[in-house]
């Protein structure tokens, strides 16, 4: 089957220190407070990401998904504030304080169970994640673009994802 062959490559987008970075430099971003669940999040959020976005998965033929702890919530609370359509998301489970693990190989772990062999691109800030992806067996061929919380998601990294 056509579709088992070439599955649509997926492009893994993260929020925190991605769409939200720690310290944005650029007039670009503006300041929001939201209320997921109740909690209070100040973030900073650059409109011109969700076009950015869009062009690369349309340009390549692949689907944007998101890959955060904000799971479905980045549906209510971030996309419709760049510009980016409702995604399909990881259901990424958050890690219970008694296990034994690190936030990054813990996504890292469920990332993997849940994408199987469909190849992807992985937009994300933890620089543990490539090391942690590295160790998960029978994974197809995919690219972690590593990005700095700090300064957050820029034109070279999306061209990155797109070579
Ligand atoms: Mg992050």
């Amino acid at each position: 089957m056509l579709a088992m062959d070439f599955p649509t490559p997926l492009v893994l987008v993260d929020v925190d220190g991605v769409l939200n970075p720690s310290r944005p430099s650029s007039t670009e971003y503006r300041r929001h407070w939201v209320f997921p669940g109740g909690l209070v999040h100040r973030l900073s959020l650059n409109p011109g990401h969700g076009a950015m976005l869009t062009d690369l998965a349309s340009e390549t033929g692949a689907e944007l998904v998101w890959g955060s702890y904000w799971r479905n919530r980045a549906n209510t609370w971030i996309g419709p504030r760049i510009g980016l359509p409702p995604l399909r998301f990881v259901p990424i489970p958050t890690p219970r304080p008694s296990r034994w693990t690190t936030p990054g190989r813990w996504k890292a772990e469920q990332v993997a169970a849940w994408i199987g062999q469909v190849p992807f691109v992985w937009l994300e800030d933890d620089p543990s994640i490539p090391g942690h992806l590295a160790g998960q067996r029978g994974l197809g061929q995919h690219l972690v673009v590593t990005v700095d919380p700090d300064v957050g998601l820029t034109h070279d990294h999306v061209e990155r994802a797109r070579t």
